[in-house]
């Protein structure tokens, strides 16, 4: 009862969700809530279950093109659950899910502990690298990642690494059936504190040289048709600087697409489509969005 009341104080309705999202853009959550706790999200759970009300998990929104028609239901942004604790004798870091990836980047490398040098320049939270099995510079989560504590219908439980069926980008996770809440990740401690340090710069000077921060985006928007680079064969279309509304395909890496102002999802969905069918037609290649696409769209294709 306690929890329902404390729920209803903290739950918003309809809120613009274009701010939480790295792209910028995005219609308005029917409900909304930060939950700080894991019993203030299996509060707002259970209130949206009862209610038939559809629940979207949101971490730092860097992955997502939420529709100008917002989301119905309830939507979760777990940014609020922070703290991560790192085990001295063990090398574990206990995670919590907002808790920002280049923070956590960082504090690894100045303890000298070795594994999320890869990690710097992902602009996501723990709970989304989780989910997303975000990965750059060879590295990846499932690298380290041992186990995962999750919100299901059935209550709080624990996932090992191999319950998650990571592969490329994707986990089981991404059916949206279960709330990330914490994680424990294994890195390697007792290296040379400099030596972890300069890596993790390197990376991050490496990716701020190649890849556009200055303009809103969603990272790399295609999954790469391994062996091939989604970028190259958009960048051999001729599709740099391609532009529909607002919405451009980046000069710097033909994979990212920018909001350059006030570009709307369905002009970044317009475009992603344009790129699609561009690629399809010179390649035979279809290349499939990495970006997560939430809410209702009037597709193009
Ligand atoms: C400039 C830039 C560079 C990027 N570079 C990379 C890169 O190098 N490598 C890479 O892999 N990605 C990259 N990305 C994409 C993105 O940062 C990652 O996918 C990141 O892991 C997403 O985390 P997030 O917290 O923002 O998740 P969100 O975008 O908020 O969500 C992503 C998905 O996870 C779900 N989700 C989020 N939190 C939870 C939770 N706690 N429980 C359950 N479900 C949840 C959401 O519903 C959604 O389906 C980049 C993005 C940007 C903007």
């Amino acid at each position: 009862m306690t929890g329902a009341v404390s729920l209803l104080e903290t739950l918003q309705q309809a809120v613009p969700l274009a701010g939480f999202t790295s792209f910028r853009v995005g219609g308005l959550a029917q409900f909304y809530d930060e939950p700080a706790s894991v019993e203030a999200i299996a509060t707002a759970w259970q209130w949206a279950r009862l209610a038939d009300f559809p629940v979207t998990f949101l971490g730092a929104g860097s992955n997502l093109l939420i529709s100008d028609r917002g989301l119905p239901g309830l939507v979760l942004n777990l940014r609020r659950l922070q703290g991560a604790t790192f085990d001295l004798a063990t090398g574990c870091v206990e995670v919590a899910a907002g808790e920002p990836i280049p923070r956590l980047a960082w504090a690894a490398a100045r303890q000298g502990w070795s594994g999320l040098e890869w990690a710097v320049g992902i602009p996501g939270t723990l709970g989304g690298a989780v989910v997303m099995n975000a990965g750059a510079q060879g590295g990846c989560m499932a690298d380290i990642l041992q186990s995962v504590q999750v919100i299901t219908d059935q209550g709080l439980e624990t996932w090992s690494r191999e319950q998650l069926q990571y592969d490329y980008r994707h986990s089981v996770l991404q059916t949206g059936h279960a709330c990330v809440v914490s994680a424990q990740l294994q890195l390697q401690p007792g290296f040379e504190r400099s030596q972890v340090l300069t890596t993790t710069s390197t990376n991050f000077r490496q990716r701020k040289r190649t890849q556009p921060y200055h303009l809103p985006n969603c990272g790399s928007v295609f999954r790469n048709p391994e062996p091939q680079k989604a970028g190259r064969l958009i960048e051999a279309c001729g599709l740099k600087g391609y532009q529909i509304g607002d919405a451009q395909v980046s000069e710097l890496h033909a994979n990212f697409i920018l909001n350059c102002g006030a570009a709307r999802a369905q002009d970044i969905l317009s475009l992603i489509r344009h790129v699609q069918g561009t690629v399809g037609d010179h390649f035979g290649v279809n290349l499939h969005p990495e970006v997560k696409l939430l809410g209702e769209f009037q597709d193009v294709i």
